[in-house]
């Protein structure tokens, strides 16, 4: 829909118009108003060079795009009906509990497979341990490869699959070869096109999970949305959406806590939303508040981070990690919350 920034084109301005979009194969229907007149575009009108052209006019206003630019995960698209499976939970049908250390450590994995072990008992659907870490300090722990093989163990001992962050695409091809289940894209690469696309073109053919975050800036939904789609588009469809606190921080919590545009997204896509609060509030003792209030907006899953030591462990767990008691009493709270739901 193309809005003029006078009330309407002269007839050379159409004609200019009409030229560019039939380009394109498009024609314009003019929908001529008492006060302002309206240009809709017949024909795919998601070419982002003939939007371009067409604002780069200096006598237009703005072209308004009615079609979604993210066909596949758009909630009118035929993969609506996908249903992601994840730890034996079919998402959308319960919700979805996912828990673990924030960063794995190498030296001692006995407390990796402890926190599993308690974690599984305490309700855990699947766990997260991060191998290799984002860190905003370059002297902080960097992650290990050797914590890769101590997140397939953790696994193994549990009978549970695992999320692990890949940041690059050496970890991506690791990660593939051992069988992690869930690829984790974290806040900083979630607008990394081409880490976006090999993540896609690794996963193609596999049931392998997908959990992208959403990225810590006050970003357009559509900009995620979009996203995630460059990952379905190779494939496969097992992408979901983690919303984990954006910016800027509500001073307190670690980030601005965003759970709340879970209605927001389902409007606009069937993917399922897997909400982060450790990473939104960032300090454990908020941790159950934020998983419920993302449960009560409409969250499809959890994920959380969870310690056996919260205090001794690496990375955030020492802030943001709850305890695997405090994980089985908020589970228990967000449970009752989601049958509510229905
Ligand atoms: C994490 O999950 O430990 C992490 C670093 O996540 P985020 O990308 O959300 O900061
Ligand atoms: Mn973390």
């Amino acid at each position: 829909m193309i809005i003029p920034k006078n009330p309407k084109l002269s007839d050379n301005q159409l004609a200019e118009v009409e030229r560019i979009v039939e380009e394109f194969g498009c024609k314009i229907q003019v929908i001529e108003g008492a006060v302002q007149s309206i240009y809709a575009i017949l024909g795919d009108e998601r070419h982002e060079l003939l939007i371009n052209r067409i604002e780069g006019l200096e006598y237009i206003d703005r072209v308004d795009t009615i079609q979604s630019p993210h066909k596949l995960l758009d909630i009118r698209s035929e993969l609506k009906n996908h249903k992601t499976v994840f730890g034996g939970v079919t998402l959308g049908e319960r919700c979805l509990a996912i828990a673990g250390p924030c960063t794995i450590d190498p030296k001692d994995p006995n407390r990796f497979y402890e926190t599993a072990e308690a974690l599984k008992e305490a309700g855990a659907h699947g766990l997260r341990g991060g191998v290799w870490k984002p860190r905003t300090n370059p002297y902080s722990y960097q992650g290990d490869d050797k914590a890769l093989e101590i997140l397939m163990e953790g696994s193994r001992r549990t009978g549970l699959p695992v999320n692990t962050e890949v940041m690059d695409e050496r970890n991506l091809e690791l990660a593939m070869e051992v069988g992690v289940h869930m690829l984790q894209i974290g806040t900083r690469n979630a607008l990394n096109y081409s880490l976006l696309r090999a993540v896609g073109q690794a996963v193609a053919g596999t049931d392998t999970v997908v959990l992208l975050k959403r990225g810590r800036h006050i970003g357009p939904i559509n900009e995620f949305i979009s996203a995630a789609e460059y990952i379905v588009n190779f494939g496969n469809p097992n992408v979901l959406l983690c919303p984990r606190g954006t910016l800027p921080n509500l001073e307190g919590y670690r980030n601005h806590p965003d759970e709340s545009i879970t209605p927001l997204l389902r409007e606009k896509t069937w993917a399922p939303v897997v909400v982060d609060p450790s990473h939104s509030v960032g300090k454990a003792v908020y941790v159950e508040a934020s998983s419920m209030a993302a449960v009560a907006y409409g969250a499809d899953g959890l994920c959380i981070e969870a310690n056996i030591d919260p205090v001794t462990g690496l990375g955030d767990d020492p802030k943001q990690a709850v305890t695997p008691e405090a994980f089985r009493r908020l589970l228990t709270k967000c449970e009752a919350i989601w049958k509510l739901r229905s």
